[in-house]
């Protein structure tokens, strides 16, 4: 395993992290003024900073992208609202590209509304990634998929395991992987086996760390910081690791009633410490 001991370079930061008190901009330079190695911005934060600023201040940073947040959301209850969404990941992969980001990673969507059929949700999802794959290979962006914990299957996503993720990227071929991220596959049982497929395939492109807190009082807004929950951070990532993973250890963190409330400068430094003790 790389000793993450005194590294900051391999630790990118999910924007998300600390959304509530700074802007993308102020993200941008916090990053830099922690030496954090990357970041991983949001599309909405990306559209209020401005494109073309995000890429110039991140590049003239010298952080790398881990990825961008988000595409999928594919499911739709008509061909006119699937359209819409596929349209969508297109404009999604053009940021990515415009940022030299080392994936987007795909929420994949949960059930269209007004439906309870998942079966339907999960081949929309499916033939969404399918529609805009070759664009996206043709940018040389890659498409990642998280697979999210099942409590979001409704709303969020309906691929809910690295095992469903990646019999879909068996499926579509090349230009797709997945993002691990351990908040939310860290309670199954063939997460070792699945990292390790994964890996053989060249499919492992994104790491994402945060902790899962007992209680849990947000479904959304209750992650939280690594050390602070019961998630094996560092075994996880010795399975990535082994499985060919060299990328950074993204940190992203919703927490509502803790973290988006702290002083930013005070979250990045506890980051690092976490990233060099716990992940
Ligand atoms: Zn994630």
């Amino acid at each position: 395993m790389r000793d993450l001991s005194a590294d900051t370079r391999l630790l990118s930061l999910n924007a998300a992290t600390v959304r509530k008190r700074w802007n993308l901009s102020e993200i941008i330079d916090g990053c830099a003024r922690h030496q954090i190695g990357g970041i991983a911005p949001w599309r909405d934060q990306i559209a209020d900073c401005g494109l073309d600023k995000a890429g110039r201040q991140i590049r003239d940073a010298g952080l790398r992208v881990s990825g961008v947040c988000r595409g999928g959301m594919f499911p739709g209850r008509d061909a006119a609202s699937r359209k819409a969404n596929i349209d969508d990941n297109i404009r999604a992969i053009d940021e990515a590209v415009a940022l030299d980001a080392e994936c987007l990673v795909l929420v994949v969507g949960g059930l269209a509304e007004g439906s309870k059929d998942l079966a339907a949700a999960r081949a929309q999802v499916e033939d969404g990634i399918a529609a805009v794959l070759e664009y996206a290979k043709i940018n040389a962006m890659p498409l990642a998929i998280e697979p999210l914990h099942p409590m979001y299957a409704a709303d969020r996503a309906c691929v809910n395991t690295l095992h469903h993720a990646l019999d879909i990227c068996d499926r579509l071929g090349s230009g797709i992987g997945v993002a691990v991220d351990v908040y939310h596959v860290w309670w199954d049982p063939e997460l070792e086996a699945q990292i390790a497929r994964a890996g053989a395939n060249g499919q492992l492109l994104a790491f994402h760390v945060c902790d899962w807190l007992v209680p849990t009082t947000d479904m959304l807004t209750d992650r939280g910081m690594m050390g602070d929950g019961v998630i094996e951070i560092s075994k996880i990532r010795g399975w990535v690791e082994a499985a060919g993973f060299d990328g950074q250890c993204e940190v992203e963190i919703f927490s509502a009633e803790n973290w988006w409330k702290k002083d930013p400068d005070e979250v990045l430094k506890t980051c690092i410490a976490r990233h060099q003790s716990v992940v």
